[in-house]
């Protein structure tokens, strides 16, 4: 159980600003706040704060960046539609739900 996800947004700061506290709970704290501004990255099996989006769905800047390189490569035809499994693992939560991006729909 998270002790600090009942804590207000002023109450974490003073936390993670209190320098007599243990390390371990100011980092939790700081956890906490980035996990109230951020969602997580959709990316199956990617826990990281999602401070990017990609086709408006939330993504880590690492997944970002894989998913512009899968791009890259589909346009200069290196990859077959078929071999875009990043975006296919995004594809059901993008609004407009590309039919043919979605594996198991
Ligand atoms: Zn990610």
């Amino acid at each position: 159980m998270n002790f600090l996800n009942w804590r207000t947004d002023k109450q974490l700061l003073e936390i993670i600003n209190n320098e007599s506290l243990d390390y371990d709970i100011r980092i939790k704290a700081q956890e906490e706040r980035m996990r109230r501004r951020w969602p997580s990255c959709k990316i199956p099996g990617c826990k990281t704060f999602a401070q990017h989006t990609w086709a408006t769905i939330p993504v880590c800047q690492h997944c970002k960046e894989t998913l512009t390189t899968e791009q890259l490569d589909y346009y200069a035809e290196k990859l077959l539609p078929e071999d875009r499994t990043l975006i296919y693992s995004i594809a059901p939560y993008m609004p407009w739900r590309h039919q043919d991006l979605v594996v198991n729909p």
